[in-house]
């Protein structure tokens, strides 16, 4: 039996693939520009699932080696079309009905975000434990949700999904709440995301995660406030998941999980809103980096069913 795993993972600018075995130890990686165009996409994932097979892959008697593909979006259940993707193209395409045909191998199709959680999950900063919750917070926000080893999607497939969910236990300071493009108040992507941090700030220089943290380092204060207002409005996101799920770990993923300093003070926080007197929560960087999204795409199929 063949027990190579193919990911792929659908980027704004890049398609990568990497031929996992069981062990988790990457055979064959390949990166790749994306070509921008809905049909130049699934011919790009064909050949470079092609290739891979072809490197180090074994199909006997015609069985295909089945993919497993992250994209930056989901599918909508009732239509079967990609939804809330950023590269807009995909949107409203019926990617997990033509990719199969294209590549001629059964395909799984997840958000990059359930990608992300389920390889922290399964082989990553979280491995072993019972109850994941996985976050990438970048340039926007996402999160999922990993059950003993089965990702939970739900209903209509927004499991994880708090970065639409509205600050918690907000202070009179943070009135009147920025609006968000979802068309509400106060979702915590517009608090916690890249930009949002970088717009607190206000400072001048590098206003990427480590330089906001360098700048602070440096003895400037609007950058340790800026810093101090993050940690604790993350702290409070934090605190709600744990409330309402109780997991093992949290595991955080995308640029701002540089913080590294600034976010190992999370742990500190949480008792005032844990509604426990002892809280034990892992809140964990992630250990896979930038390959938790071809990683997690390569163990859709071994995630059994997914919890829906
Ligand atoms: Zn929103």
């Amino acid at each position: 039996m063949n027990k190579l795993r193919l990911g792929i993972d659908v980027g704004g600018t890049k398609v990568e693939l990497a031929a996992i075995d069981p062990s988790g130890k990457i055979l064959f990686r390949r990166r790749v520009p994306n070509p921008g165009e809905y049909n130049g996409l699934l011919a790009t994932i064909r050949d470079l699932a092609d290739l891979a097979v072809a490197e180090v892959g074994i199909e006997e008697n015609g069985r295909k080696i089945p993919l497993g593909v992250g994209i930056p979006g989901s599918t909508n259940k009732k239509d079967g079309l990609v939804k809330n993707a950023n590269a807009t193209w995909l949107n409203g395409k019926p990617f997990e009905h033509d990719l199969p045909e294209v590549t001629g191998r059964p395909v799984r199709v997840e958000n990059d975000a359930n990608c992300f959680a389920l390889s922290e999950a399964i082989d990553g900063a979280a491995a072993g434990k019972s109850i994941v919750f996985g976050v990438i917070i970048g340039s926007g926000m996402g999160g999922g949700l990993v059950i003993n080893g089965h990702l939970v999607t739900g209903l209509h497939h927004v499991a994880g999904e708090w970065g639409h969910t509205p600050l918690p236990w907000p202070r009179i300071d943070e009135f009147p709440m920025p609006k968000c493009f979802c068309g509400n108040e106060g979702c915590l992507e517009r608090f916690l995301c890249g930009p949002a941090l970088a717009a607190d700030w206000k400072g001048a220089g590098n206003r990427s995660a480590e330089g906001i943290e360098n700048a602070a380092a440096d003895g400037d204060k609007a950058a340790q406030a800026a810093l101090d207002r993050y940690v604790d409005r993350l702290a409070r996101a934090c605190s709600l998941i744990i409330n309402l799920l109780d997991p093992d770990a949290i595991v955080l993923g995308g640029g701002v999980s540089n913080l590294r300093k600034t976010l190992a003070r999370i742990p500190s926080l949480l008792p005032r809103h844990v509604i426990t007197p002892e809280c034990e929560t892992l809140i964990l960087p992630n250990l896979h980096g930038d390959s938790s999204g071809v990683r997690g795409a390569a163990w859709l199929w071994d995630a059994a069913e997914s919890i829906s």
